[in-house]
């Protein structure tokens, strides 16, 4: 994870408050004090969108709360706090009010929504996101994904996954598609992961219209 790739101040900090919305203020601040993020609790990170955070306060969190709570645990956390942080990115952001609010072809609207996280999550939507008009599904792509970078580093290849595991963002491909969800409803599907030994970790979105 270069610092372009690393999560706003926005993200991150919707993260946090996703992790305190499911294991209470107490769990959270045990998950933080673990993962050596205590300072937090004291002095949480604002919610400004263009900011990112250091590296290390990304692996820190993601191995922290794998490690309280295991991979399952994990999981159920990260998916919702993917969700939740792209409600909280929206409640800040004009324009991607303005792109939900606009009248336009709703599965162009999606794409639109999936190429602007992408980019501000500092990869290029030409190379990672794939259209399939036919299935009414896109594919993302995720050769460097940025989630399982820290366990591949420190497990290797010592620690077992018989499924994929990057929840937090498919919660997030989740949160942008449900932030059309007037118009379409869509479903996310981690159908590679690194954690695997798959090359990348690549997530397909299927959306239907209402
Ligand atoms: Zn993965």
């Amino acid at each position: 994870m270069t610092t372009k790739t690393s999560l706003t101040h926005l993200a991150y900090r919707s993260c946090v408050d996703a992790i305190g919305d499911v294991l209470g203020e107490n769990g959270k601040k045990s998950v933080l004090r673990f993962a050596g993020l205590g300072d937090m609790i004291e002095n949480p990170i604002d919610y400004d969108p263009e900011e990112r955070v250091p590296y290390e306060f990304v692996t820190k969190l993601f191995v922290g709360v794998r490690d309280i709570l295991g991979d399952r645990g994990y999981e159920a956390v990260m998916y919702r706090g993917g969700a939740f942080a792209v409600k909280n990115i929206v409640k800040h952001s004009q324009p991607l009010q303005g792109l939900i609010a606009m009248d336009f072809d709703p599965v162009e609207k999606l794409k639109l929504g999936y190429q602007a996280y992408v980019r501000n999550a500092g990869y290029d939507p030409e190379k990672t996101l794939e259209y399939l008009p036919e299935n009414k599904q896109i594919i993302n792509h995720r050769p460097d994904c940025t989630e399982c970078d820290e366990i591949l580093r420190i497990h290797g290849g010592t620690k077992v996954f018989t499924k994929p595991s990057c929840a937090f963002i498919r919660g997030l491909l989740k949160g942008i598609g449900d932030c059309f969800e007037k118009e379409i409803s869509v479903s996310v599907v981690e159908e590679k992961c690194r954690l695997l030994g798959d090359p990348q970790c690549q997530y397909r979105i299927t959306y239907t219209l209402k």
